[in-house]
């Protein structure tokens, strides 16, 4: 006999998270079970890197605790993975053979790191707690350390590791962050990143590896590279395989529509698993980041529960930190924009790249140095604000005043 539930939700993280919040905030009496292959209560991948580096202890990753399931009346399935989805008969089973049915599903779950074909211990991915504690213990007495692939993983792990270690950087792109930043914002922080003693190699990849006391790495360009810790951070792939199989339509992503719905009625998805729509480019996309995943979470849960939402679309949104130096990049930054407006202090090192559209509307913004003005740009570009004016740039304009003028 199959347990029987309401609600669904299979991925217990940023997306599934938010999606069991909006349900409980507007439904106390239906029934909620979330299921994770995890056996922990949710955490914060973004925060990895820091755990790895030392910065912050294992328990301040954790956003919940194990009460909040309880406080919450929501049934956690942890430890157990999914392996098929039947959306006729709104069923699924878990690994152990339990059957589990719902009225509404929701498919968050998330994405892989993708691995490189190579076999030694001392390559690692960072996507879960697992990879985060192999990499604690390969981050003692670095020497030397080189990661491939120029992302959110690569680069926060390098500037984790210790002072000491000598780190190198693979680039296959020629320029860094090419995904996010222009090629001027990646040019002025590889600028800055050298600065601190990172050793960029562009245009390039890792052709041969031997291991014997250190990991001995041949590069495309005739590079050799001693390392102790080869780091891969070469993207990742969604989680889509349960849908696939389950005859759900998958792209890239589970391809969704404006309220989060699969093309089965009863079948929803959220986050990195997910393919919808960019809010700039109407394009679909698997945008990547915690505050898509976030958003298409709640906008799901409102819709599995009848209220009728339409989510406007994501947007690129990466704030992160990496030896020392602030970067933030919203929206859509790249050169075929209509007009871009620049601000550098090169003695203060406050970079601001703000992108337009034909109107003046704030499409996207490149931040470098500081970052505490990233939500006000995400507003801006999410209101499909006029931009307000240079004094914007420099930090001179009243924040507070400049949203209220625009509201
Ligand atoms: C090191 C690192 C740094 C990052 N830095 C940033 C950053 O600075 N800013 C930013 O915006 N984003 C960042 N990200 C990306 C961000 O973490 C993701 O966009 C976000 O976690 C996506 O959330 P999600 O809920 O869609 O999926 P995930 O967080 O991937 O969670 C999916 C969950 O589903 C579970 N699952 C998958 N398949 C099954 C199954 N068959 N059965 C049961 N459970 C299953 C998994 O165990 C997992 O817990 C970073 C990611 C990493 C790894």
């Amino acid at each position: 006999m199959a347990e029987q539930y309401d609600f669904v939700i299979i991925g217990n993280s940023a997306a599934g998270l938010q999606a069991i919040r909006t349900l409980r905030k507007h439904d106390q009496l239906s029934t909620i079970a979330i299921i994770d292959r995890e056996d922990r209560p949710a955490y914060s991948r973004v925060l990895t890197p820091y755990y790895i580096g030392g910065h912050i202890l294992r328990e301040g990753l954790n956003i919940v605790d194990h009460s909040f399931y309880q406080e919450w009346g929501i049934t956690p399935v942890f430890g157990h993975s999914v392996v098929s989805i039947d959306p006729e008969k709104h069923s699924l089973q878990l690994s152990d053979g339990r059957k589990i049915s719902f009225k509404k599903l929701l498919i968050a779950t998330g994405a892989e790191a993708r691995t490189l074909p190579i076999a030694t211990q001392r390559a690692c991915v960072l996507r879960h707690m697992d990879d985060a504690e192999k990499l604690v213990d390969l981050f003692q007495n670095l020497k030397s350390v080189t990661a491939v692939g120029a992302g959110l993983v690569s680069l926060p792990l390098l500037s984790h590791a210790s002072d000491q270690a000598e780190k190198h950087l693979v680039v296959g792109s020629n320029r860094i962050f090419s995904r996010v930043v222009d090629a001027e914002t990646s040019a002025i922080l590889e600028d800055q990143l050298q600065a601190k003693g990172l050793n960029i190699h562009k245009q390039n990849d890792i052709t041969e590896m031997v291991e014997a006391e250190q990991l001995q790495l041949s590069l495309a360009s005739g590079k050799q590279l001693s390392s102790d810790l080869l780091i891969v951070g070469k993207g990742v792939n969604p989680n889509t395989h349960l849908a696939t199989e389950a005859g759900v339509e998958v792209a890239d992503g589970i391809l969704i529509n404006t309220n989060c719905r699969s093309n089965h009625p009863d079948v929803y998805a959220a986050g990195d698993a997910a393919e919808g729509l960019d809010f700039i480019t109407g394009e679909t996309t698997i945008q990547g980041n915690w505050m898509t995943a976030v958003e298409q979470g709640e906008n799901a849960a409102l819709n599995m529960m009848g209220i009728e939402c339409h989510y406007q679309g994501s947007l690129k949104n990466n704030i992160t930190e990496i030896f020392g130096i602030e970067v933030a990049a919203v929206g859509y930054c790249q050169d075929d924009v209509a007009e871009i407006i620049t601000s550098w202090n090169a003695a203060t090192g406050r970079f601001r790249r703000v992108f337009l559209d034909e109107k003046q509307r704030v499409v996207g913004a490149n931040m470098i140095g500081e970052t505490n003005d990233a939500g006000l740009y995400y507003q801006l570009i999410s209101t499909r604000s006029i931009f307000p004016g240079k004094q914007m740039l420099t930090g001179t304009a009243n924040y507070a005043q400049t949203l209220f003028r625009l509201e």
